[in-house]
């Protein structure tokens, strides 16, 4: 069996090698360890392995890792779909969110942002496959939403997160990619992060321009919901 340290060291070489092929510097490419469903033994494992970026999905999950984790200087991402009932222990508790997709959302992260703390790193969650996806602002939505959310004084747009429908169809892949890159290319904005990859189609990603590759299966293993 593979350990974690392992798995760290292949998707870095499968990493390094997709920016390789795309002409790019490979640290221009974050490994963000998506650790939902895995205990905190397993974040220590990768962070030994020099992991320092982490994200989670579930908010009580979450606060229970950090908590048994505050020996360790952790970056916390939140990436999973945001109620408003959550907003301010997000808000308190974690340095990026890729996964605001309505304005309501942004502004009530602004607003419980505690003042000690830097602003909120944002990117906006896009839904480029249509009715195959019902999270995500729709493409049509997202210039306004951009400019809206890059007013409010407690957050800082970053830029973009997607999860295209998943297919092993490279074609595909790099299509759906590429819409994202554009519409991010199309905003006015200052924008410097594409959240867009996971461990099936990172290498895609990367050809497209993703700076975050969201990585969980191909670290940490399969994921078992019926032991939360
Ligand atoms: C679970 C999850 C991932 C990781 O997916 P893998 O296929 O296990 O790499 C990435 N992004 C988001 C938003 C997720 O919910």
């Amino acid at each position: 069996m593979s350990t974690i340290a392992d798995n760290v060291t292949q998707v870095s070489s499968r990493i390094h090698a997709a920016a390789v092929a795309a002409h790019r510097d490979e640290h221009s490419v974050q490994l963000l360890a998506v650790s939902k469903t895995k205990p905190a033994a397993a974040v220590r494992e990768a962070y030994a392995a020099g992991i320092r970026d982490f994200g989670e999905n579930y908010l009580q999950e979450a606060l229970g890792k950090q908590l048994e984790l505050a020996d360790l200087p952790l970056i916390w991402h939140f990436i999973g779909p945001i109620q408003s009932n959550k907003t301010r222990a997000i808000a308190e508790h974690f340095d990026w969110v890729h996964s605001v997709d309505r304005l309501k959302i942004a502004q009530r992260l602004s607003e419980q942002r505690p003042a000690d703390l830097p602003p909120l790193n944002i990117c906006i969650q896009v839904n480029v496959s249509g009715e195959a996806s019902k999270s995500g602002c729709t493409p049509a939505d997202l210039p306004a939403l951009a400019n809206a959310i890059s007013q409010l004084p407690r957050l800082k747009l970053r830029g973009l997160m997607a999860i295209p429908e998943p297919t092993e169809d490279r074609a595909a892949q790099d299509a759906a990619f590429a819409a994202v890159q554009s519409l991010q290319a199309g905003l006015d904005l200052p924008l410097d992060t594409l959240s867009m990859g996971m461990s099936h189609d990172l290498e895609s990603a990367i050809a497209m321009g993703a700076t975050w590759v969201r990585i969980g299966t191909a670290l940490f293993g399969t994921r078992d919901y019926g032991q939360p």
